[in-house]
């Protein structure tokens, strides 16, 4: 699996910039590269300094954390309550001549992001969310059975590959 190595080639501005950790898991990674490429027709020319911060998994789905020049890049807050978790994004800000770009570039993330919520980690097949040991993740039903019989998972793309 060397799919993040070939995104990262394709657009290489997207990766430049200083991050606190970048790993997406292989059942997110097809959605991922549509994300990129998504983001690279929005931008065109002009990629104003849009890179990715931060992306990983919280809570079974992805976080895709980023930031650009000129802008405020959404905040996102976790409350944890006996029920379950919730989420909340402020909005970008950004100065009035990038503003509607900003909105619908916040808003493809925001949406690529969400879909993560049923999509397999795994494999990307459609899935559900499986709580095990209080830690949940977006399952197929032959991953969750997987998972539950104890067998290793293939989540993130082995270190090897990812060089
Ligand atoms: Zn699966």
């Amino acid at each position: 699996m060397k799919t993040f190595e070939k995104i990262k080639e394709l657009y290489p501005y997207q990766f430049a910039g200083k991050n606190i950790g970048l790993s997406i898991a292989n059942g997110w990674l097809p959605e991922f590269a549509r994300l990129c490429k998504d983001i690279d027709n929005l931008l065109g020319e002009n990629n104003r300094g849009f890179h990715w911060v931060q992306l990983k998994e919280k809570f079974g789905s992805a976080r895709y954390y980023w930031a650009m020049n000129n802008v405020n890049a959404p905040q996102i807050v976790d409350l944890i309550k006996p029920d379950g978790v919730a989420t909340f994004k402020s909005k970008p800000k950004a100065k009035a001549s990038d503003k509607e770009l900003v909105e619908e570039l916040n808003n493809m993330i925001s949406e690529a992001s969400e879909r993560t919520m049923d999509t397999c980690i795994v494999c990307g097949e459609n899935g559900k969310p499986d709580n095990l040991d209080y830690y949940t993740l977006v399952l197929c039903i032959e991953h969750k059975r997987a998972r539950h019989a104890g067998e290793a998972l293939d989540i993130w793309p082995s270190s090897e590959d990812d060089q």
